[in-house]
């Protein structure tokens, strides 16, 4: 049972420090009989109060990874219901569902299209996670063959065993058991023989019911069976009964820290127009899936998908940023151009790909203004001509180049008149408003 904020406070070294970040041990004791804290965040607590604090220190939403190495993914662990409170940790994970009873050649294609599907986008690798494989063919022997196809032509991804039929299921299990498939999944009908696979194996297993209600009484007998990774599947289908059910999950996880309903959540999407199910994908990402389960992964669809994944789970407060510095950009010279831009990293990521698609080798100065960007900077009082001459005097570029030129964004083209007065013996020139014209301005240039 859920202790309250005062018993979980009795149980504190009640010393006030202030290492958990929080002003006082009651405070602290209050977020976490919430669920919007772990316990661990306290560094002083005894062996004792952990062991009585028992299920009020676990977190609300049960974490564990899907699938291993380096790219395996971290499931669950969220601590708020929006992402203005504070931000959401561990970004959803995207699967592609290919049927067994396609064949090797198509199966190994679209295992291929998830290995490939990796892009760089803001200095961050995003990709499809994931495939799951469907056992439509109702031939346990074929489900194990195409299980090993696809995770021999997708060696990073994370495997799903999209089955329900606990032989089939666990002969594939067996087949790749090093990559910790997930068990897709468990039912009334089958929940004793499934949890007793993924126990026998140590994998996590989805356990799929209809509606929140269900669900949690599915999930407590397949935990009373042993398994503790468990994913939850709803049922949802369309885009209200993703909202309606993934928001009653993590409402009942995290304010009423309802253990049965505090795990990750998986939603299949899966339509026949790319266009609709990359809608619905987009809802299930938005409202707390930490699986989404795709029937197609074009090109267009995992860039929306991905960035929408990305803005979501980034911190909204503190701006995503690069370090403070001079970039060299295609080996440049003594006589190179020098840039001048803000560290917001969209910012650096733009115009650092635009001077390189200029072919033209330059220098990059990248001023420290908090992740803002160029305007936003200059509006902010961050990036002033008083600042952008400090910032170049102390970075020591001077020393590398043999000119005293510097390309001010256009954007900020006011700042040129007092920036000449404060940095003494430069020529400034202002250069393109937008990223894209750089190019050209560069090439005019050489
Ligand atoms: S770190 Fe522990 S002892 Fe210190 S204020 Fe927080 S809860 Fe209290």
């Amino acid at each position: 049972m859920a202790l309250t904020g005062i018993q979980i406070f009795k149980l504190l070294p009640k010393t006030n420090c202030k290492k958990c970040g929080f002003p006082t041990c009651l405070a602290f004791a209050m977020k976490l009989a919430q669920g919007g804290v772990e316990l661990s965040a306290c560094p002083d607590v005894s062996e004792e109060a952990k062991k009585t604090l028992g299920e009020a220190s676990a977190p609300p939403i049960r974490s564990f990874e899907l699938g291993t190495g380096e790219k395996a993914v971290k499931l669950g662990g969220e601590t708020v219901l929006f992402r203005h409170e504070k931000k959401f940790i561990n970004p959803c994970a995207l699967a592609l569902n290919v049927k067994d009873s396609l064949s090797d050649g198509e199966l190994a294609e679209k295992a291929s299209e998830v290995a490939s599907s990796e892009i760089d986008r803001v200095g961050q690798k995003l990709r499809v996670d994931a495939i799951s494989v469907e056992y439509a063919s109702g031939d346990a022997a074929r489900y194990e063959a195409a299980v090993r196809l696809v995770a021999e032509k997708a060696p990073e991804a994370a495997i799903i065993l999209n089955c329900k039929d606990v032989a089939a299921a666990e002969a594939a299990v067996k087949a790749v058991a090093e990559r910790k498939p997930l068990i897709y999944g468990a039912d009334d009908g089958n929940a004793e023989a499934m949890a007793a696979v993924a126990k026998a194996h140590g994998v996590p297993l989805v356990a799929c019911a209809q509606g929140p209600e269900a669900l949690s009484v599915l999930t407590e007998k397949i935990k009373g069976l042993g398994v503790e990774d468990i994913v939850l599947d709803s049922g949802a289908k369309t885009a209200r009964e993703i909202i309606e059910h993934n928001t009653q999950i993590r409402r009942s996880a995290l304010k009423k820290n309802f253990k049965p309903l505090g795990y990750p959540v998986i939603n299949s999407v899966l339509r026949d127009d790319p266009l609709f199910e990359a809608s619905i994908a987009s809802v299930a990402i938005a409202k707390y899936a930490s699986i989404v389960i795709l029937g197609s992964i074009e090109k267009w669809k995992n860039l929306a998908l991905f960035t929408l994944r990305q803005n979501l789970y980034t911190d909204p407060q503190v701006p995503m940023q690069v370090e403070q510095k001079i970039y060299e950009i295609g080996e440049p010279g003594p006589d190179s151009p020098l840039m001048i831009t803000t560290n917001f990293s969209l910012t650096y990521f733009i115009v650092s790909g635009e001077i390189e698609n200029s072919r033209v080798p330059a220098r990059l100065a990248v001023m420290d203004c908090e992740g803002l960007s160029v305007l936003t900077a200059w509006a902010a009082g961050k990036f002033t001509a008083a600042k952008i001459a400090q910032f170049i005097k102390e970075s020591g570029v001077e020393n590398q180049i043999s000119h005293k030129e510097l390309i001010l964004p256009g954007q900020v083209a006011i700042l040129s008149g007092a920036l000449e007065d404060k940095l003494e013996g430069w020529k400034i020139t202002v250069g393109p408003r937008e990223a894209n014209a750089i190019p050209t301005f560069l090439k005019n240039r050489a």
